[in-house]
Parts: structure tokens; sequence; C-alpha cells
């Protein structure tokens, strides 16, 4: 497995989970090791490409998420002890914009819609320190229990997990009135992947089966050809954009991630077009708030402004993590019940 990771081109990420460590404490054991830490600027993104192609014991803080910190491909950290205890996960940096992007503070009540394996519900929890409370639904009963499991490992204790389809909970049930914050990060193509090997190889190493490394493991198979292609891209679009108008009539949900692990258009600009000309209580969160160092910004496509996607966040491959997108939007009009 080792050597199948190392012909892969993504870094690998680690997340800080703040609920058992801090960055300097994680940055600081990685240097009594002989990690060497290399200066990180968010203005020269080449830097940390040569950097960790450079050396395998190098390693960087992120520069544009405060709890990540970069190592070279192929660097191999299940067996670390900082692994094993919780202190740090292993997740693409892609899939840890969300939490940053719907951003919900300590003590505030959040959901997340699609959450198994539950890398992004844990990911929450960290930036809440573990105060407040976070409702995760997933309907696959498996994934969920498996994200039980992880969210236990990552000493999440704010979560609350359910089984049930996000589309069947009712947004005017009293329980979730205090829901101000919203994760949604449906099912998607996965067109974004380049790492599916590794995400195997993560599973196998974990021996917990497919999806365990929270990429990969969801992605809709079916069918080759062209027409094949476009019909699961619509049913996928019309999924996304459901979940995204249910999460839109929580009356108390403020703010909102929209994220998938696909490159195309269909499941991203699309989605996001769409919802904005179906609702009028939601707008798309400025870009100064949705990882404003992130370069990689949204196309300006399926109608639109300049304005709009450069609000929208997109990575690819040659950013050295998956494909991705991630929109953030925030309330601009108060509920309306009639919507319901
Ligand atoms: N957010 C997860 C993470 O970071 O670990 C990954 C989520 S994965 C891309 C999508 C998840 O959505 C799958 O676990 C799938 O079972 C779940 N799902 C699909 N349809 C759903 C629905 N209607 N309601 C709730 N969950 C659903």
């Amino acid at each position: 497995p080792a050597a199948l990771r190392d012909e892969l081109p993504t870094f690998r990420y680690v997340r800080v989970n703040l609920l058992a460590a801090t960055v300097d404490g994680v940055v600081g054991q990685f240097e009594k090791e002989g990690y060497r830490l290399a200066a990180a600027d968010a203005a020269d993104r080449s830097q940390l490409h040569a950097v960790l192609a450079a050396g395998s014991r190098t390693f960087m803080r992120d520069p544009d998420l405060h709890d990540v910190l970069a190592f070279p491909p192929g660097t191999d950290l299940h067996a670390h002890p900082l692994f094993v205890d919780g202190s740090i996960v292993l997740q693409d940096k892609a899939s840890c914009m969300p939490a940053h992007v719907v951003q919900p503070p300590p003590g505030s009540t959040a959901l997340d819609s699609c959450a198994a394996p539950g890398n992004k519900t844990s990911h929450m929890a960290s930036l809440m320190a573990n105060r407040g409370r976070i409702f995760a639904f997933d309907k696959d009963r498996a994934r969920l229990n498996t994200l039980v499991r992880l969210t236990d490992q990552a000493h999440s204790k704010i979560i609350t997990a359910r089984c049930a389809s996000f589309l069947d909970i009712d947004p005017l049930d009293p329980q979730y009135a205090a829901v101000e914050y919203a994760l949604l990060d449906p099912s998607c193509s996965g067109s974004g992947i380049v790492n599916r090997m590794d995400a195997l190889v993560d599973a196998y190493i974990a021996g917990i089966g497919r999806g365990a490394s929270g990429k990969g493991g969801d992605e809709d198979k079916s069918g080759d050809d062209t027409k094949a292609h476009e019909v699961r891209l619509q049913r996928l679009a019309e999924f996304q954009t459901s979940i995204v108008l249910h999460a839109m009539r929580f009356p108390g949900v403020k703010r909102i991630s929209y994220s998938t692990c696909s490159v195309h258009v269909e499941e991203n600009e699309a989605v996001v077009a769409r919802v904005l000309r179906s609702q009028g209580e939601f707008s798309l969160a400025p870009a100064d708030q949705v990882i404003p160092t992130w370069p990689r910004r949204g196309l300006e496509t399926a109608g639109l402004t300049e304005a709009q996607a450069a609000s929208l966040v997109r990575a690819l491959p040659e950013d050295g993590t998956n494909g991705f997108f991630v929109a953030g939007f925030v309330r601009t009009a108060p509920a309306d019940p009639s919507r319901a």
C-alpha cells in the first residue's frame, strides 16, 4: 500500500483536531521528530509545491486553513501516535474547506445533512470547541455507524447522529429551532477524486472498508456512455438542489455551505444558480467570507455573475488536492413560513 500511495500526486494533508491538540503543539511534535517546517506564503503557491516536492521530511502550515498542515505526497502517518490518539485527522485539504465556510461558532447549533462517515462533522465539532450541538443525518445505517465510531475517536461530544433521509426531516420541528448553521455535502458523481486509490488504501489500512476516508466512498456509479452520463448528472443535480432548498427551510438557518467532490458544472455552479433562482431568502456569501486566500474560484457560467463566481471555491488536482467545489450561502431575508 505504501508503494501505491507514493505514486499519487496529491499532498498528504493533516487536520489538527483542536479538541485534542493545538496546531503549535502538533507542529512542535513533528519538528522534534526531525521534520523541517518550511515557511508558508499564501501569495506564493508555487512555493508550497516546490517545498513539498523537494523533501520527504518537510512540512508546512497550510496558507489558507489555520488548522491544516501539508506534507509531501506519500507521507504515511497512519501509525503515528498523533493519529492514533485522535490529535490529527488525515483529511484532504479540499474536504476541510466546508466547515471553514459554514463557520459555526462555539455554543451554536449546526446540522450536517449528509454526514457519514463524518469527517466534516467532526471538523465542525473541532471548530466549535465541543460546545453547542450538531445534528448529523445520513440515510445509510452502516455509514452512520462509521460516523459514530470516527467522531468518537475524534473526541467529538456534541453530535446527535440520526439515520434518516434529510429530505424527510421536518424543518419546523421545534427540536431544530436553534439550528443556525448547515453543512451540506450530498452524494455526487465523485468526478474530482484523483486519489481514489489512496482512499481505497486508506480504507484498507483502517480496516473499515469502502468510504472510510470520507472521499470516494459515496460516488454514484452508473453507466459510461454520454447519454447515461448526462442523465445521471441531471439526477444528481436535482437531488443536490433539493438538499440545499430543504436546508433553507429551517427557519433559524442563516449560513450554509454546499460542497461536492465533483468537477462538473452541472453539480456545482448550475446547482447554485438554480438554488438562487428558486428562493428569495439566501444569497451567496461574499468572497471575503469563503476561503478568501484560495485563488481558484468558481466559473462564470449557468447565469452567474462575475462577483457570484468569485465567491465560489473550486479546487483541482493541480492545486495538490482532490477536485472539489464549495459555495457559501447567507440568509438575507427573514424566513417565509409559507415555504416550509
Ligand atoms: N460529509 C461526509 C464526510 O465528509 O465525511 C461525506 C458525505 S458523502 C459525500 C454523502 C453522504 O450522503 C453519504 O453518506 C450518503 O449515504 C448520504 N446521503 C445520500 N442521500 C441522503 C439523504 N437523502 N439524506 C441523508 N443522507 C443522504
